[in-house]
């Protein structure tokens, strides 16, 4: 059989290791305490019972050789002879061995001696100091501790001496030291040498431990226990230092632990650590040698426990130290964008040229939306599929982003040390979104079930793009697969709720349904699948259906009786409104246009406490947190707060307050606009979340609206949207204002600063109720206050509220967005502005404003209501001008000065550059102008578009109004020669 080689485990090794210290530590030590070889002349203490002619204890021999002899036996006679060595110092003794070198004679040999005797007795003892003496301690035992008996093993006749050497141990030493006693009792005894020591374990450094010289125990059983010192540069592996065990014959057993050479540091043998050198590293504590730093890393001293990085290079937390430095990736390459119809925008990229040395590389996408130069983030409504963060794949798709809107995407390319290096990697892609389809129909529910039919009720898209002609809904038994569905259509209501009934249904069977809409341009997306259960389709007993019959019956009835009880109750209220179905305004209220709910005015009921029960949902004041003012509202303050509702998503609300101390009639006022709120529900109408009136103070809590009042929003974004995005939010007023106009809601106040608008820029209809109007210089009449310069003449003159008054204000509005804030009719007065629209005057198009929109504008404001068009006519051409961008670029240029039109202001007027750019709200210009040498106004005709970047004008729309303006400066000093193009 061939011999097979074998390997050892760490284990092994390790117990070899602590065996081979194990055998080296069996040297024990003997501390020596006496040794009768030492003296000259031992000068012991001798004691005889009795007198005898026969020798007593003699000192004999010489110098390093003195014995003690005695050779005494009578016969008959009893012997007892002491000998006491003089006082020993037991040192750290706590167990003293003796070893004594003695003869003895045969007692046969002895003729005659009938009492001899072949043994002596060893005894000790105890004192802290030497002070016996030939009296004390008496001579024997007690006081005088017995150690043993001792027999000679081998005898010697009278011619040849043996000599027997024998060792024995006593302790626990108790005493600084002791004396030694030897009784014979009639022998003939030579003690020829006395050796006394205690056995120590000794001093030894084992395992990269050190352990001091340590006395064995008091007993034969007894272990010292010591725990051992890590050597320099070294430390206990585990948590404790190392225990080893002195036993009681002088030797060391380890129990547990060991120490190894420090991070930094490595073995040189099993007793000593030493540094590493420069340029190495060593991380755990252990033996083995220190290694060269990775790459790109290095170590400038000795002892280092891990390499730096060299600058550029980071380590991610989880990356071992051996391994090499690494950088954050480059920037993705060939990163490029699709867009789909339904708007969702796909990014594409590669790998990045340089990884930086890792494998772990992913993908961040950041969003933003662009208006020129500035950007923000997107919503966080925004859907990245699979994922925003922590991609792993090489592209990505965008939804739920807006419509006909720039976007700028940001793909990150990063690695486990690119949070470390705060690099950031990216490439850059734009993607303009320009849907037709309209996006997703919301909230799709069921409402109620039979049999065979489902009712269900939905939400219209929150993304139209345009009007929508109908909606599908696909349902098939969720058994069943997607293909074998039937379809229904069903036509738009004029709400925002839209209802359908899906008949022809299987009983007692589970169906799927998913809803779209289409526009013009063809379908959306089909909704996330809605399930609902038909009912029946078990047999039931007899008896159960007879029962189910009765207890209809029974809650027909209740039903009935409740009913009644309400229409009385209510009957009052309606009464009092079918007398007053004339507006103050004087306009009759037609039956309504559509099948769907009416607005009603809340005045008309007796108490206004009953309106705000019926229209606004009372809400617990402890679901709402306010957080923070942003506003002042006419009744007191607007807060931004928090709405958390029981099993609904926290939401961020806007929350109304009524001031401490306002009368009875402000808090009419104030819940008014609730009962007027809540009677809506529309996309572009700003939304009623409730009202809290059972506590102080009452509040009302609407939906938040990121961007705030849409007049000091474009005033603060002056130039920055391009013209569809301002078009965008035309619509969403348009669009909230037929809804209004088809419940038969008149807003009267249709401003720029009643509406809002949300961080997608969407923009909603507020502030409704009747003592709202808050225009600065509002025209106070007998009526109320009117804003002048939104308001219809045929309102102003005889107050004539309609729709058709909502549709002039809606074109001040256009006008408003389109000059990005600006005041209609300037600094006009109110009756100036009053004489010129009467004589015919009306706004001229802002800068930069599509002929189209200001066509529309001019539409708005005919004299006669009858031209003006409907809202739902302004929904739809803004919505061909959106589908046809081309016709939003005939754009309307300067045009020559008019005294009567400030947008054209006389260019000659100017003393400065200042005053120039003053007169065209770029004010913040002036220093750059200064600082760039554009002194004089004559320098400035010269200015061409490329050179602006360069003062310092990067926002485009800034650059347009300012070569407007030069334009026109040019034309009127007669300087249009200067520079032959202007872009
Ligand atoms: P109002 O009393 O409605 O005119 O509101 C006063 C101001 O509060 C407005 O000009 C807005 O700046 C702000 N505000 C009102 N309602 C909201 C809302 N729903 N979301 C955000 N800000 C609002």
């Amino acid at each position: 059989m061939a011999t097979t080689g074998f390997t050892l485990s760490p284990t092994s090794t390790l117990f070899l290791t602590v065996f081979l210290a194990v055998l080296t530590l069996t040297v024990c030590l003997q501390v020596p305490l006496y040794n009768s070889q030492d003296q000259r002349s031992l000068g012991w203490t001798t004691y005889h019972e009795t007198s005898s002619v026969q020798p007593e204890w003699t000192e004999t021999g010489p110098s390093g050789g003195r014995r003690y002899q005695i050779c005494r036996f009578a016969n008959g006679g009893r012997q007892n002879n002491w000998l006491r060595t003089t006082w020993i110092d037991a040192k750290q003794a706590n167990r003293v061995a003796v070893e004594i070198d003695f003869s003895m004679r045969e007692c046969v040999d002895i003729p005659g001696a009938v009492s001899c005797k072949e043994t002596f007795d060893l005894y000790y003892y105890e004192t802290d100091s030497d002070n016996a003496d030939q009296n004390w301690p008496p001579w024997s035992s007690p006081p005088y501790n017995k150690v043993d008996r001792i027999a000679a093993d081998g005898r010697f006749t009278h011619d040849t001496e043996v000599i027997n050497t024998k060792t024995r141990h006593f302790g626990p030493i108790t005493r600084n030291g002791f004396y030694l006693a030897f009784q014979d009792q009639g022998s003939c005894l030579a003690i020829l040498k006395l050796k006394v020591y205690y056995l120590a374990c000794q001093e030894i450094t084992m395992n990269f431990a050190y352990f001091p010289k340590t006395p064995a125990g008091p007993k034969s059983t007894a272990l010292v226990q010591v725990t051992g010192d890590c050597i320099d540069f070294s430390q206990p592996i585990g948590p404790e230092n190392p225990v080893y065990q002195c036993q009681s014959d002088g030797t060391w057993t380890l129990i547990d632990g060991s120490c190894a050479c420090s991070p930094g540091y490595e073995a040189t043998s099993d007793r000593a650590c030493q540094a590493c050198f420069a340029g190495e590293y060593k991380v755990n504590i252990g033996n083995s040698a220190c290694k060269a730093c990775p790459a790109q890393s290095y170590s400038l001293s000795q002892a280092s426990a891990q390499c730096l990085c060299t600058e550029g290079y980071y380590r991610a937390n989880k990356d071992p130290v051996s391994d090499p430095c690494t950088a954050p990736p480059s920037e993705p390459t060939g990163v490029r964008a699709t867009v789909s119809e339904s708007s969702v925008v796909t990014l594409f990229w590669n790998r990045p040229h340089n990884t930086g040395g890792r494998i772990d590389i992913f993908y961040r996408i950041e969003c933003e939306l662009c208006h020129g130069d500035q950007c923000q983030p997107c919503s966080y409504t925004v859907q990245y599929s699979p994922t925003q963060y922590g991609l792993t794949s090489s592209s990505v798709n965008i939804s739920r982003l807006d419509s006909y809107t720039e976007y700028r995407f940001k793909v990150y390319a990063e690695n486990g040390v690119s949070r470390l290096s705060g690099i950031e990697s990216y490439a850059t892609v734009n993607a303009t979104t320009s849907s037709a389809v309209p996006s997703t129909v919301r909230a799709v529910r069921v409402t109620a079930e039979t049999e065979n039919t489902i009712e269900l009720q939905w939400l219209v898209p929150e993304f139209p793009n345009g009007e929508i002609l109908e909606y599908e809904i696909r349902y098939h038994p969720q058994a069943a697969s997607v293909e074998g569905s039937k379809y229904q259509v069903s036509k738009p209501s004029n709400t925002g709720t839209q209802n359908a009934i899906v008949s022809q249904l299987e009983p007692g069977t589970d169906y799927s349904f998913e809803i779209r809409a289409r526009t013009e341009a063809g379908f959306g997306v089909y909704s996330y699948p809605t399930t609902a259960k038909t009912s029946g389709g078990t047999s039931v007993p007899i008896e159960a259906i007879a029962g189910s019959i009765a207890a209809v019956v029974i809650i027909l009835i209740l039903a009935i009786l409740i009913i009644f009880i309400i229409m009385s109750r209510r009957r009052k209220g309606y009464e009092l409104r079918d007398t007053s179905t004339v507006y103050t305004n004087g306009e009759v209220l037609l039956p309504p246009s559509n099948k769907g709910k009416t607005y009603i005015d809340p005045h008309t009921y007796e108490d206004l406490n009953l309106a705000v029960k019926e229209f606004a949902k009372e809400i617990s004041a402890t679901y709402v947190k306010i957080e923070e003012v942003i506003g002042g509202g006419e009744f007191g303050d607007v807060c931004r707060g928090m709405l958390k509702m029981p099993r609904r998503e926290p939401k961020i609300v806007a929350v109304k307050t009524l001031k401490p101390g306002a009368s009875l009639k402000d808090r009419n006022d104030f819940l008014t606009e609730a009962s007027i709120m809540g009677q809506f529900d529309d996309p572009n109408v700003i939304r009623l979340e409730g009202v809290i009136t059972k506590s102080r103070p009452v509040l009302i809590v609407i939906e938040y609206m990121e961007n705030g009042s849409l007049d000091r929003f474009l005033r603060n974004n002056d130039g920055k949207f391009t013209v569809i995005q301002l078009v965008g939010m035309l619509r969403g007023i348009a669009c909230g204002m037929r809804y209004l106009s088809e419940m038969n809601y008149v807003h009267r106040d249709l401003a720029a600063r009643n509406i809002l608008i949300n961080h997608r820029l969407v923009c909603k209809v507020a502030d409704f109720g009747l003592s709202r109007i808050k225009e600065e210089g509002a025209y106070e009449t007998k009526g109320g206050k009117i804003p002048i310069r939104w308001t219809a003449p045929e309102a102003i003159a005889y107050k004539k509220f309609t729709s058709a008054s909502d549709v002039w204000s809606y074109g001040i509005v256009m006008w408003e967005v389109m000059s990005y804030g600006e005041r209609p009719y300037w600094n006009w007065s109110n009756r100036d502005v009053i004489k010129s629209v009467e004589k015919g005057y009306r706004l001229p198009p802002p800068m930069d404003c599509p002929q189209a929109l200001h066509q529309l504008m001019l539409d708005t404001w005919q004299k006669d209501r009858i031209n003006r068009p409907t809202f739902l006519n302004i929904v739809n051409t803004l919505d061909r001008l959106i589908r046809n961008p081309s016709t939003l670029k005939n754009i309307i240029k300067a045009r020559p000065y008019n005294p009567l039109d400030p947008s054209t202001p006389d260019m000659t007027q100017f003393r400065s550059v200042a005053e120039w750019l003053e007169s065209i709200k770029m004010g913040r210009y002036i220093n750059a102008f200064a600082e760039a040498g554009y002194l004089k106004l004559d320098d400035v005709v010269r200015l061409m578009l490329h050179d602006l970047p360069r003062i310092g004008i990067t926002l485009v729309g800034h650059q347009k109004k300012i070569m407007n303006s030069i334009q026109a400066l040019r034309t009127q000093m007669g300087k249009d020669n200067v520079i032959p193009v202007l872009v």
